[in-house]
């Protein structure tokens, strides 16, 4: 997958493409599928989400430019499968689900795996997990229409917040926190899914 997809499509930081070599993709997706789990393109995990592509993956967290020592969040678990590829990366990774059984079989499935760096949480991500940040990079895999609030408040000064912001078609925008402010940078139009809120809120 990595030969043939993941580098081909421009990815270069080699911890990157070594996490994206190490995290076996066929254990985050349903039996049915596991047949189809190198190959670049999103499946089904059930509750009408998806995981993502392998390629996506990879050049979201390539952007981020992260550390050994950083602590990230990220919004949609989902699979689990992002959270295992920040979880090779970095010290500490804080995830949180809408769905709460994805949230427990990626649970297990990351403890089955051996990751013992990553907190999953069920709940509302637009709210971030404020008592757990300052955060170094934020990721979020679900698609808002704006960018929220509480996390740009919860991104550390010298942090990165990667998103896809919008409805339908949406655009990857990248942020970077500085002593000043907020700067952006629009990157690529991708597809996810909606980010959900409760109630409609
Ligand atoms: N990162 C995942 C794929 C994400 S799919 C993986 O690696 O497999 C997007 C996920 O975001 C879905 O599981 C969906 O249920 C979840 N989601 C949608 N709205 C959310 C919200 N408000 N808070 C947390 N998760 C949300």
């Amino acid at each position: 997958m990595v030969d043939q997809y993941i580098i081909p499509s421009g990815v270069e930081d080699p911890d990157v493409i070594a996490a994206m070599r190490h995290v076996p993709r066929h254990r985050f997706v349903p039996d049915t599928y596991s047949v189809s789990a190198y190959i670049d393109g999103p499946l089904p995990i059930g509750h009408s989400q998806t995981i993502s592509q392998p390629s996506l993956v990879a050049s979201m967290t390539e952007v981020l430019k992260l550390k050994k020592t950083d602590k990230v969040l990220e919004i949609g678990t989902g699979s689990g499968y992002q959270a295992a590829i920040l979880a090779e990366l970095v010290d500490k990774v804080l995830t949180i689900e809408i769905v709460e059984p994805l949230a427990r079989q990626a649970e297990q499935t990351l403890a089955e795996l051996g990751y013992k760096n990553v907190r999953v949480r069920t709940g509302d991500g637009y709210l971030g997990w404020p008592e757990e940040a300052p955060f170094d990079a934020i990721i979020v895999t679900a698609a808002p229409d704006h960018v929220p609030q509480p996390l740009f408040d919860q991104l550390a000064i010298g942090g990165r917040l990667i998103l896809p912001v919008g409805r339908g078609v949406q655009t990857l925008e990248l942020y970077h926190r500085t002593a000043e402010g907020y700067q952006r940078k629009a990157l690529t139009l991708v597809r996810f899914v909606p980010l959900v809120r409760p109630e409609n809120k």
